[in-house]
């Protein structure tokens, strides 16, 4: 980006490209090339201070960006989109850079990001303007209203496995429902909510709107104490959970989008070359570092053996550092080597690789199968490219084992009967269900998105998500005085009389 950024008060978030940079705050933290294991950049950590600053900047920014309106905000929004189309290659190779994931996979991303943008900016009038609601018989004298107001500032922390797509899903309808954003991307991905704030920095807008302040969980947990009035996470269930205990000081209200351990389930009658293929794209695609991706496949046993040898030819088809990249996080490589390795020990079988799968940060596809329900293979969430596949009776069976989870983020249905996938996708314990494909509702803004139980609560995306950054604010206004007064110090026994009779008549009988 060719302008300068406004990464927060005193620039807190801007990195250097050289190693050993000295940054105000907590000191600072590389970035590294996942696929090289080179540093690409030493950005500071922003302390307590630099996140009280960066959220009070957002103040006036936010009452600046509340004055324009919902026509004056669909402009800005939508030039920001311009510039993130723009320069999407360009954002594309900072995530390919930090992520290791492929060029083409980190531009699809951006496009999906831009796509909700655009949605957002265009669809919050429709949703969050003043509408009016009925008043009721009781309050037949009022004219009652119902408005959206924005919270202020909210704090976004996100993760690093979509870090443009996922962060940008509470971003963007944060700042369409009128909020100004300071954003903690995760300290693997910092470059990529650097470029972001750049590229809203480029706009020339007069306030920053969009802040981006680097660092690690220190400065996310700032956030959270940093006087934001609405916090937004993006990441596991169990930092989830330390963000919701730092915003309860508060009574700060969050959005939790956490993990997953989404199931697919096939029935016999599916076409089955369709569901493996959409499997292996659902569970080894970005290295199966997906929050809702495919990590559980439950196949009706007539379709299994079918099943089973058309996912395998795909999984031995697919090698790590070519058709998806290296395990962004270095820790994860010991939770993925360590699920292989339990499964097996307690009798499952690998249809396709096993523990010799992971070579180093690489980790080529793994298909077990007759993984006990309790192993952390099939109960945790795995973010690595390993599908755990089962047989069952019929569907009922499958749906049983798929709710059966504590997570439940999404889900996908294959059958041949439309009708019949829709059934089964209402009895699924889950945010969102996908048939006949794998992640569907991904390119659709207009869905909201969520999950229930350890995969979080709230939703982001569609009118749902606008919402989820605004607050309703209701208003009446006396339209005329009504004969039957009640609201007086001074009832008269025939305005009681009256209310008796009311309640009676249309509740009593
Ligand atoms: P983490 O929970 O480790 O981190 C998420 C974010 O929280 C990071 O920015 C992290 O900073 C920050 N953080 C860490 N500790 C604290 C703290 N005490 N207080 C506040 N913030 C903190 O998740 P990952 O980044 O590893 O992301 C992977 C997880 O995200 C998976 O579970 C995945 O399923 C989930 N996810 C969910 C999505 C959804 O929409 N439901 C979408 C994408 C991912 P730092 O990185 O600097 O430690």
């Amino acid at each position: 980006m060719g302008t300068e950024a406004r990464t927060g008060t005193d620039a807190p978030g801007t990195g250097t490209d050289a190693p050993g940079a000295e940054g105000p705050g907590l000191g600072n933290l590389a970035s590294e090339d996942p696929r090289t294991g080179e540093t690409i950049a030493v950005h500071p950590v922003a302390g307590a201070e630099q996140v009280r600053a960066a959220v009070d900047t957002a103040r006036t920014a936010a009452r600046w960006w509340e004055a324009q309106g919902y026509r004056g905000r669909r402009a800005w929004l939508a030039e920001f989109g311009r510039v993130l189309a723009r320069g999407a290659g360009e954002l594309a190779g900072v995530i390919a850079r930090e992520t290791g994931k492929p060029h083409d996979d980190a531009l699809l991303e951006v496009m999906l990001a831009v796509e909700h943008l655009d949605w957002a900016g265009r669809n919050a009038r429709r949703v969050l303007r003043r509408r009016k609601v009925g008043s009721g018989v009781v309050g037949v004298d009022q004219e009652a209203s119902v408005g959206r107001r924005p919270f202020g500032v909210v704090g976004v922390i996100g993760p690093w496995n979509y870090p443009v797509y996922t962060p940008m899903g509470s971003i963007a309808y944060a700042m369409a429902a009128g909020n100004a954003v300071v954003f903690k991307p995760s300290e693997l991905t910092p470059g990529v909510g650097l470029w972001l704030a750049q590229a809203w920095g480029s706009l020339a807008a007069p306030q920053p709107v969009l802040q981006v302040l680097t660092g690690d969980g220190s400065t996310g947990a700032a956030l959270c104490r940093g006087g934001v009035d609405k916090l937004a996470f993006t990441g596991s269930t169990a930092t989830a959970k330390k963000v919701m205990a730092a915003c309860a000081e508060s009574l700060t209200p969050i959005v939790a989008e956490c993990g997953g351990k989404d199931a697919m389930l096939v029935a016999r009658d599916a076409d089955i070359a369709a569901a493996a293929e959409y499997a292996a794209f659902g569970g080894f695609g970005n290295a199966g570092q997906t929050c809702a991706g495919v990590e559980r496949v439950y196949v009706e046993e007539e379709a299994y053996d079918a099943f089973v040898a058309e996912l395998g030819a795909r999984a031995r088809a697919a090698r790590a550092g070519e058709a998806y990249g290296p395990m962004t996080m270095p820790e994860q490589v010991g939770i993925v080597r360590g699920q292989i390795a339990d499964a097996l020990s307690r009798g499952a079988r690998a249809l396709v690789g096993g523990e010799d799968a992971v070579r180093g940060r690489l980790i080529d596809p793994v298909v077990l199968t007759d993984v006990p329900e309790d192993a952390p293979a099939a109960s945790d969430e795995t973010f690595g490219p390993v599908i755990v596949v089962e047989k069952v009776r019929d569907l009922d069976e499958g749906v049983r084992r798929a709710n059966a989870s504590r997570y439940g983020l999404a889900a996908s249905v294959f059958t041949g009967d439309a009708e019949r996938g829709r059934a089964v996708a209402e009895r699924l314990r889950c945010g969102a269900v996908t048939v006949n494909s794998v992640l569907g509702f991904a390119g659709v803004p207009a869905l909201p998105f969520g999950g229930v139980g350890d995969s979080g609560f709230g939703r982001i995306h569609g009118d749902d998500g606008l919402r989820e950054f605004s607050v309703a604010a209701s208003v009446t206004v006396t339209r005329f005085a009504t004969p039957l007064r009640l609201m007086t110090l001074h009832r008269r026994r025939r305005d009681m009389r009256m209310a008796r009779a009311m309640l009676r008549l249309r509740h009593g009988r």
